[in-house]
This record gives structure tokens, C-alpha cells and sequence, in this order.
């Protein structure tokens, strides 16, 4: 492959040779330890927590977290790790943002000194999961109507509810749980061996086999009184985290459209009908030619919000615009790649379709289609409608 088929733009110029090699030892731990295993653990519906403490010694666990152990690197660096993270699967990538962006940037963000040197450095150092408990069954898109309810008992708090679609809870030593109190809705850590806590995992499931997601139930669990993270307050708190997996997904997305792309160039390279090989035909030209603007354009994007989020411009909204246009347009990228493979395409012996089946579920966490829509009208005309 040339060089314009790899990086059509020459994006590399854009990054700092820092940047660029922090990215090829994350391309290089993808390389090794991901994509000889990702067919077997997909099948098998299996999340590989043998290599969590790898991720931890190369960085990967609370990136862009500084002190308590963590590796304190810029939003950028922290994007091209999610981009080559989800070139290997959308699994892998999900779990580093569940560790990193959700769980450890709450604490990070609104946890007490002694919650942060507690939780934090066996967090970055991959010896302890963590989970973020937001979802309900019947609370999704609309966290506000959550009823999982934390009431003041004595010097501590009592937490009953439920949580659904909460990944790596059945395997996480500590969940980060929003509930409901008499002050609003306030975030826990709650030790998953405290009693009451249960953690089911949510099977069979057609995509992000690589990784977990659990039902969680919270039968009467108490927590002292220094388990609420004292510095968030509302739905501010939650969403501030999500706003981080959201940054990371702008970039993962792309990581998965580009390992799609490549794929298919590589097939219709090789496979021949009619005589020649198909990469010859003008259809398959075209193909290939719209996954390269869309990959250039989104790694553009993702670029900018990054460079954006270091500078602490960074809006939320804008961070909706890069995982709305990121994770569409790599949802069509892979079922695209997927054509160019025919029939081969639908084993697991090719990525394409993995990655797509992937992207479903990323398309409808951290924030759906729907919801990004609508907070990029509310943006534009300042009308909310979202309900
Ligand atoms: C693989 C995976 C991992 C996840 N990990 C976590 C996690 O770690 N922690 C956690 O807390 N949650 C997690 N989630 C949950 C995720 O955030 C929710 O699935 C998501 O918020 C959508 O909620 P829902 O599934 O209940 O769908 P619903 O909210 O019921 O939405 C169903 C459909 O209705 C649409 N819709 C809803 N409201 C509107 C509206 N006002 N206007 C137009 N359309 C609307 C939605 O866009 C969607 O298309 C995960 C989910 C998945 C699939």
C-alpha cells in the first residue's frame, strides 16, 4: 500500500513526534496482544482481563488523569490511543473508557483527596476495575428519571435500585453508583463485595462480544458516610464523565473504520473475478475512495476536538458533533468494507463486520444518535427538544 492509501492527508504531520510514538506503542500493543486473540474472544464472548495490568504498565488506564500514579497525558494522546485501541476492537477501547473516562475521572474530578489516593493508583496500574453505574432499566436516555434511591442511615447511606447495560460490573471491584437522595442525584463508591451488591452479565449479545456488560441490582447496600463523591452534585457530575467517553469515541470510531478500510483494500487487492482483481473495477474504487474521505474528514474532526479539549476551549456540544458524524460515518464504512469482502465477510476471519456489529452499541451509549441530534438542534436554534 502507498502512502496515500494508508494517510491520504498526511495527518501525521499534524502530530508531534511525541504524539506519533506514543500512537505506534499503542499500534504495537494492538498488534501483539489484540488482534492474534480478538477472533477467539469475540466468539467466545469473552473480555481478556489477563491483559488489564499490561494496559496499566503502558499507560492506557486514566490517560489523560494527572497524579495518583496516572500517566497524565494530553487529550490528543489520550484520542490516538482510543483510534488504534478500537482498530483492534470496540471492546477493548470501551473498557479503557469505562476505567479511565468514566470511572477514575469521577473520582479524579469530584472524589476526596483520601478517595483519590485510595482508588486511583491501583486503578491506573490495572489492578483494580472499576465500573459506572448510570443506566437503569427503565432510565436510559433520560437519566433524570432514575430511581435508584441512596438514604441517610445513621452515619451512612442505604442504596436500593437497579442498573442495566453496566459494563465490567460482574468482574469490577468498585462501582461508581448515581442515585437519587434527598439532595439530588449524587454519585457513590460502592466496593462490589459489599452485601447487596449484584452484578449479572447481560448475554447472549451480537455486538461488543470482547466485552461486559452486567445488570446490576443494589438490595439494600450500605456505604459509610465517605463513600458519596463529595465534589458532584446533579447530572452535571455523570455528564462531565460522559462528555470524556464521548471525546474518546470521536477517535475509537474512526480506529475501527480505518482497520475496516484497510481490510478491504487489502481483499480487493488480492481477490480477482471477471479475470482481474477487484480493486480494479471502478464500483470498488469508489467504495474504497468514499471510506477514505469519510476516514480523513472524521480523523480531522477528532483531531481539532482534541486539540480544542487541550486548550480548554472544548464545548459539549461539540464533542456530540465528533461522536455523532464519527460513529455514523464508521458504521457505514465497515458495512461498506463488508460488501468488498462478499461472502468471505461474514465470518470472523475479517473484521468488517465485527467492527459494525460493534458499532451498534456504540451508536446508542454514551448518548445515541438521537440524543446528540438533539443537543446539536438545542445548540443551533436554542430550542430543547427533547421532550
Ligand atoms: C454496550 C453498551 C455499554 C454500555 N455501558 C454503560 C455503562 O458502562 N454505564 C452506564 O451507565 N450505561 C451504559 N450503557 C447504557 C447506555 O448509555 C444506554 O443504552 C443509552 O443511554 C440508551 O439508553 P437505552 O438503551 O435505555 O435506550 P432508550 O433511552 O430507551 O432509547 C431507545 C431509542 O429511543 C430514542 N430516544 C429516546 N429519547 C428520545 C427523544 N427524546 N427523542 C428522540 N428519540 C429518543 C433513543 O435515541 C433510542 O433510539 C451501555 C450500553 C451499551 C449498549
Amino acid at each position: 500500500m502507498t502512502d496515500l492509501a494508508t494517510d491520504y492527508l498526511g495527518l501525521d504531520a499534524l502530530l508531534s513526534a511525541e504524539e506519533i510514538a506514543w500512537r505506534d506503542t499503542v499500534r504495537g500493543f494492538v498488534r501483539d496482544r489484540i488482534r492474534p486473540n480478538i477472533i477467539q474472544w469475540y466468539e467466545k464472548a469473552v473480555f481478556p482481563a489477563e491483559i488489564v495490568p499490561e494496559m496499566g504498565r503502558l499507560g492506557l488506564l486514566g490517560t489523560h488523569v494527572s497524579g495518583y500514579g496516572c500517566p497524565g497525558r494530553s487529550a490528543v494522546e489520550y484520542g490516538l490511543a482510543a483510534l488504534e485501541l478500537e482498530a483492534g476492537d470496540s471492546g477493548l477501547r470501551t473498557f479503557v473508557s469505562v476505567q479511565g473516562s468514566l470511572v477514575m475521572s469521577a473520582i479524579a474530578k469530584f472524589g476526596t483527596e483520601t478517595q483519590k489516593q485510595r482508588w486511583l493508583p491501583p486503578m491506573a496500574a490495572g489492578e483494580l476495575i472499576g465500573c459506572f453505574g448510570l443506566t437503569e432499566p427503565e432510565a436510559g436516555s433520560d437519566p433524570a428519571s432514575m430511581t435508584t434511591m441512596a438514604r441517610r442511615d445513621g452515619d451512612g447511606w442505604v442504596i436500593n435500585g437497579a442498573k442495566r447495560w453496566i459494563g465490567l460490573a460482574s468482574i469490577a471491584d468498585l462501582a461508581v453508583i448515581w442515585a437519587r437522595t434527598e439532595d439530588g442525584i449524587r454519585g457513590f463508591l460502592v466496593p462490589t463485595d459489599t452485601p447487596g451488591f449484584t452484578a449479572t452479565p447481560i448475554e447472549p449479545k451480537l455486538a461488543m462480544r470482547a466485552s461486559i456488560q452486567c445488570d446490576i441490582t443494589l438490595a439494600g447496600v450500605r456505604v459509610p458516610a465517605d463513600a458519596i463523591l463529595p465534589g458532584a452534585a446533579g447530572l452535571r457530575g455523570p455528564f462531565s464523565c460522559l462528555n470524556e467517553a464521548r471525546y474518546g469515541i470521536t477517535w475509537g470510531a474512526m480506529g475501527a473504520a480505518r482497520d475496516a478500510y484497510e481490510a478491504a483494500l487489502a481483499y480487493a487487492l488480492d481477490r480477482r473475478q471477471f479475470g482481474q482483481p477487484i480493486a480494479s473495477f471502478q464500483l470498488t474504487q469508489e467504495k474504497l475512495v468514499d471510506m477514505v474521505l469519510e476516514i480523513g474528514k472524521g480523523l480531522l474532526v477528532a483531531l481539532h476536538i482534541g486539540r480544542m479539549k487541550d486548550a480548554g476551549t472544548l464545548l459539549p456540544e461539540q464533542i456530540s458533533f465528533g461522536k455523532l458524524n464519527n460513529v455514523r460515518e464508521a458504521i457505514a464504512i465497515c458495512r461498506e468494507a463488508r460488501t468488498l469482502l462478499g461472502g468471505n465477510g461474514i465470518t470472523l476471519d475479517h473484521s468488517p463486520l465485527r467492527h459494525a456489529n460493534n458499532l451498534e452499541s456504540v451508536r446508542t451509549y454514551e448518548g445515541t444518535d438521537e440524543v446528540h441530534t438533539l443537543i446539536m438542534g438545542r445548540a443551533i436554534t436554542g430550542i430543547p427538544a427533547f421532550s
